[in-house]
């Protein structure tokens, strides 16, 4: 049976539903951070992906975005982008904090703390930087917030400590931000998506089979059939997580996790 069409002046509602929206994506210059930039774009919304310099310089940004170099581990460059945004009118609506960086699979054991150190400072410091800078910027007016964490959030993983450790830790950050922000109309969430084929992904995975592992295709099946839909989710769909959480479809929706995940988290 076809699906019922859409209520009349609905899909409009939805092109538009950021129209007039100003967005900062931190890591939109690849992977999944660049599809939540588009996905915002094609819906409305303008702004800026803060980015290594080295990543933007190949990156073609989405309509209506520019670039702006800002290593995430280094406060005083996030303080100095925000100012240019509030020197640009100081108008932001949505802040996606998405750069995170995924450490090669390592025991417990053999844990490098430089290593850990360096995940922390850009999955965990980096994004409380950004929120810190950020929030003033939203007060006045409101907001969302959107903080891309993962399903290792919620539950472990073999050889991931510092990773998950990290992305955890996001879930505390998440949670005591919306209490706090809540008066000032400003939401925030978090994204957790599962396995996400992105290039970075693909690297590790390449990297684990140049070391006996399965190939990248058996990889991919295998997390495949480790969700109930029998497959992994794509940058697309954490793209439409941010939408979500990023407009006005979540009004009312504060200080949640939402896995995009296939349903491997709960397997
Ligand atoms: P990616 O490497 O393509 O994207 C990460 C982005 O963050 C890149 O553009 C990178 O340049 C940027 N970045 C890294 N360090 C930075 C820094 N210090 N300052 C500024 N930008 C920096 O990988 P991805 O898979 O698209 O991951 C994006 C986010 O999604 C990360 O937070 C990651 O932890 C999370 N995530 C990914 C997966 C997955 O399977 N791919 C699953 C769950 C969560």
């Amino acid at each position: 049976m076809a699906l019922p069409a859409p209520h009349h002046g609905e899909e409009e509602r939805m092109k538009n539903i950021l129209k007039g929206r100003r967005a900062v994506i931190t890591g939109g210059g690849r992977g999944i951070g660049r599809a939540i930039a588009a996905r915002l774009s094609e819906h409305g919304a303008t702004g800026q992906v803060f980015d290594l310099a080295n990543v933007l310089d190949g990156a073609t940004l989405p309509d209506g975005y520019s670039g702006r170099p800002v290593d995430v581990a280094n406060e005083e460059e996030i303080r100095a982008a925000f100012e240019q945004v509030a020197g640009d009118g100081g108008q932001l609506n949505i802040v996606v904090a998405n750069a995170g960086i995924v450490p090669v699979w390592r025991h417990s054991d053999g844990l490098d703390l430089e290593e850990w150190d360096r995940v922390f400072a850009i999955n965990v410091r980096g994004v409380a930087a950004t929120l810190k800078h950020a929030v003033p910027l939203m007060k006045d007016k409101g907001g969302a917030i959107v903080v891309t964490a993962s399903i290792n959030s919620l539950k472990g993983a073999a050889l991931q400590g510092a990773y998950t450790s990290s992305k955890h830790a996001l879930l505390g950050l998440v949670r005591c931000a919306a209490l706090e922000l809540g008066a000032h109309n400003i939401r925030v969430n978090a994204l957790a998506p599962g396995p996400v084929l992105s290039e970075a992904m693909r690297e590790r995975l390449r990297y684990r089979a140049g070391k006996g592992g399965p190939s990248e295709a058996e990889a991919e099946a295998q997390l495949a059939a480790q969700a109930p839909l029998n497959r992994v989710a794509t940058e697309d769909d954490v793209a439409d997580g941010a939408l979500f959480l990023a407009s006005p479809l979540s009004n009312a929706v504060t200080g949640h996790i939402l896995p995009i995940d296939g349903g491997f988290g709960i397997a």
